[in-house]
């Protein structure tokens, strides 16, 4: 018997750093919508007790540096469950784009094996076991579009984004989340945090309110460290997207449109400089 799960990418449409907290944690705020690019997990229960993890991704670790291995394990010793699992990863979200793609894997991975092992954890158990992985796992648990804030633990979903289409474009460069939250200077960064704003023109249903307060606080950073990511976001404004900005530590940049014609034509002019493009629509 084997079980599919998916594990949608996550977009930031605002990405707000309140200040650094005692624990060294940084404090956020953000909007965090899921998107239909997603990877594939292939569960397989195994009677033997062992944890396979395959992908197609052969630079990706399967041992314990993956976030996959990472939830098998935790939920194995917490609730001594004496079976295997193989999970076969067909891999499709970029890795290391600011698109939580081992983040959604761990939280595809929480939400099967609940199923799998009839474990019978609530949402906020799961989320519980998600923080030990990473701070993006509670939302992907949660996924749809969410106010995130703390350092990622708190999860409260709010309505769907106005109808629209949403450009990916992912250069040829990996970021190091840690790196990037490590160099940032929050004093040093002048602006206002828009999640709020961002919300409040989502509950109205007021696309081009929520497409013109778009805004990442780690543009700061990444972005004097490549200034092509700058040169990238203006050129996707510049091609008559409504918004645009970075999700996550980057690299990638999202750019938004309710124009098809106008995607499509985005998406032609990007492919020549991008690594990876993509257009998608946001999930419920
Ligand atoms: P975030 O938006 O949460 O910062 P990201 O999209 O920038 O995440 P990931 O794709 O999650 O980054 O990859 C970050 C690191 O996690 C990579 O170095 C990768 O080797 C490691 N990793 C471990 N497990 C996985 C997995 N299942 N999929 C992708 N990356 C994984």
């Amino acid at each position: 018997m084997e079980w599919v799960e998916r594990a949608p990418a996550k977009i930031n449409l605002t990405l707000d750093v309140l200040y650094k907290r005692e624990d060294g944690y940084h404090e956020l705020e953000m909007i965090m919508s899921s998107v239909d690019l997603a990877d594939h997990l292939t569960f397989t229960p195994l009677m033997e007790d062992r944890i396979e993890v395959y992908t197609n991704k052969a630079f990706l670790p399967v041992d314990k540096r993956n976030h996959v291995y990472q939830a098998i394990k935790l939920l194995k010793e917490k609730y001594q469950i004496p079976m295997g699992i193989k999970v076969d990863i067909d891999k499709q979200i970029p890795v290391a784009a600011g698109l939580g793609g081992g983040s959604t894997d761990a939280a595809a991975t929480l939400r099967a094996l609940n199923r799998i092992w009839d474990l019978q954890l609530s949402i906020e158990e799961l989320i519980d076991i998600g923080m030990q992985i990473g701070t993006d796992v509670p939302y992907s648990i949660v996924g749809g579009t969410a106010f995130v804030s703390g350092s990622g633990e708190n999860v409260r979903p709010i309505k769907d984004i106005p109808p629209c289409w949403v450009i990916l474009a992912k250069p040829r460069i990996s970021v190091s989340t840690r790196t990037v939250f490590r160099s940032l200077e929050i004093e040093a960064i002048d602006y206002t945090p828009k999640s709020k704003i961002v919300e409040n023109a989502i509950e109205q249903n007021d696309y081009y309110e929520m497409t013109s307060h778009l805004s990442n606080a780690l543009e700061a950073v990444t972005f004097e460290r490549y200034p092509q990511l700058k040169q990238l976001k203006d050129r996707m404004l510049r091609y008559g997207l409504d918004g645009a900005t970075m999700s996550g530590s980057g690299p990638t940049i999202i750019g938004f449109s309710r124009n098809y014609t106008r995607v499509k034509r985005v998406y032609n002019s990007l492919r020549g400089f991008c690594e990876e493009v993509y257009i998608c629509r946001t999930l419920k």
